[in-house]
């Protein structure tokens, strides 16, 4: 089996209405019961619990960890996002979704701003694959409809991805980088832009098989934290 971990801060959906009547139970909640199968068991974990959820303990349990934040980004504790920073350099992969581009543990691990333009009016979305061979891209046709998302939009200020499987296409002219894939130490890092919260886009069977599979393709039987040993000539 698979260990996944969601983060979700879970503050839009017991708030507003709008958000509560898509996701009831949180993001959270419908990840977990669109991604849990045969293959991967999935746990999930807020803002509300003790430490996000997210000790050392959970984190070594952890083999996926994916990641959905957006107003309550300050409020994971640095400890935390350098935790999460920690068990990806070690193996751990890790998902980042919507607007997790701009969380703690996703700006430490891209060492860069990650901010990019938006606008919230409901836009159609063309999710395009750019590479039909990638793990990540299989079951998926040409293109992904959203027929509403909020637009982001490049300038995104990313590293250059190290393979870019998604670009986003908006009804205004905007493009995206929107599935991007990284390796920071041992671990492999998946970002992936659909995901506003006003819109069912955890509901899309689509979104659903794109981050089922990142799963698959983030997760790495080598666990290792990197360290720097002094070491003896080889024969002494
Ligand atoms: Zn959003």
């Amino acid at each position: 089996m698979i260990r996944v971990t969601i983060f979700n801060e879970f503050i839009h959906e017991k708030k507003e209405e709008s958000v509560k009547a898509i996701y009831p139970n949180g993001i959270h909640a419908a990840l977990k019961e669109h991604l849990q199968d045969d293959e991967l068991s999935v746990r999930t974990v807020t803002l509300d619990d003790e430490e996000c959820g997210l000790t050392e303990e959970v984190l070594a349990e952890t083999d996926v960890l994916i990641w959905w934040g957006h107003i309550g980004h300050n409020e994971v504790p640095d400890e935390v996002a350098k935790r999460v920073q920690s068990a990806v350099l070690s193996g751990m992969g890790a998902i980042f979704l919507h607007s997790a581009h701009h969380s703690k543990p996703f700006r430490l691990l891209m060492g860069t701003p990650c901010s990019l333009s938006w606008r919230e009016d409901g836009d159609r979305e063309y999710v395009w694959v750019c590479d039909p061979s990638h793990p990540i891209a299989q079951g998926i046709d040409r293109y992904i409809t959203l027929d509403h998302e909020e637009t982001y939009a490049e300038p995104f200020s990313i590293p250059e991805p190290d393979k870019l499987i998604f670009i986003g296409n908006f009804e205004g002219g905007e493009v995206m980088r929107a599935g991007c894939c990284y390796r920071r130490g041992y671990g492999k890092i998946f970002y992936f832009q659909p995901g506003h919260e006003t819109f069912p886009i955890y509901h899309h069977p689509q979104i659903i098989r794109v981050i089922k599979n990142a799963v698959h393709w983030a997760v790495s039987d080598y666990r290792k934290i990197i360290d720097c040993p002094h070491i003896q000539k080889i024969g002494d």
